[in-house]
């Protein structure tokens, strides 16, 4: 059994790409093997994995746009053990026009993930920060969302605009999909934040995970050398709470 994760948050710099980097490299520590599908025309993924985008000529864009293309010729080892990627750069910008002239426009990354599922236990596509083309195929194709939200007021309006539409994908084509949402950038020694933290936590009853990612400078270090933090500061504080967090993650399956 696969279990594919979009990991979505229409909102830029929330720790979505940061999540799934850290997280695949934790899930890698239980043994379990990781496909990382970078969505993001930017090619944020692929940067903080250690790769330069422009160097890969056969990526997620020529899976989605290109029938003759499977999805095995665009898989690449990451530096991690057991994680594996799809890279991603500017080309797939172009995908959004190109993919929704075509039948099935929705279910095109789906359907290009099913032969994969056979060699991965965990599959997390890390969506570009709208809610178009990508994000939609990658709620379609995910049996879960997890949503990294920064713990401030301003961030749980914008969580409000992507529930209505996880609402209407599961309303309209994929309606076992579960959602959790990640706390995240949490600055503890504010007041504000700890008050945003403790309304999601109510809003949101089991709906969030346990863990929170605190702000640190050192994630930020890790991602300019090309790494994940677990493996470039393994005791640290921030490595800590993506092991809880897979943890948690493990435990829901
Ligand atoms: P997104 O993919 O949602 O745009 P990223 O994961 O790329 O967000 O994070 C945006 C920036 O913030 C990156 O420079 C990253 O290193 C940094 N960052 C991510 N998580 C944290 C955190 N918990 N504390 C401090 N900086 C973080
Ligand atoms: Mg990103």
């Amino acid at each position: 059994m696969t279990y594919i994760y979009a990991v979505a948050n229409q909102k830029g710099g929330v720790g979505k790409t940061t999540s799934c980097v850290c997280l695949s490299a934790a899930l890698a520590e239980h043994g379990k093997r990781v496909l990382l599908v970078d969505l993001d025309p930017q090619g944020g993924l692929t940067t903080a994995l250690g790769f330069s985008p422009d160097s890969f000529d056969t990526t997620i864009y020529t899976v989605l746009i290109d029938d003759e293309v499977s999805l095995d010729k665009a898989i690449t080892n990451s530096k991690t053990d057991k994680v594996d990627f799809v890279p991603a750069n500017l080309d797939l910008a172009g995908a959004e026009g190109e993919l929704l002239g075509e039948i099935g426009w929705d279910r095109t990354l789906k359907v290009a993930l099913e032969p994969a599922q056979e060699s991965y236990d965990y599959i997390f596509l890390d969506c570009p920060p709208s809610l178009g083309v990508l994000t939609t195929n990658a709620l379609i194709a995910a049996q879960r969302v997890l949503i990294p939200v920064q713990t401030e007021y301003l961030a749980m309006r914008g969580l409000k605009q992507l529930t209505q539409v996880l609402t209407k994908v599961r309303r309209k084509g994929n309606p076992n999909l579960k959602s959790k949402v990640l706390r995240t950038l949490h600055q503890a020694r504010t007041i504000h934040a700890s008050e945003a933290s403790d309304e999601l936590e109510k809003v949101l009853g089991d709906q969030i995970y346990k863990t929170i990612i605190h702000r640190t400078i050192k994630f930020a270090e890790a991602s300019v050398a090309g790494e994940p933090l677990l493996s470039y500061l393994p005791e640290s504080k921030g490595a800590t709470a993506y092991r809880e967090l897979a943890k948690e993650v493990l435990e829901d399956e």
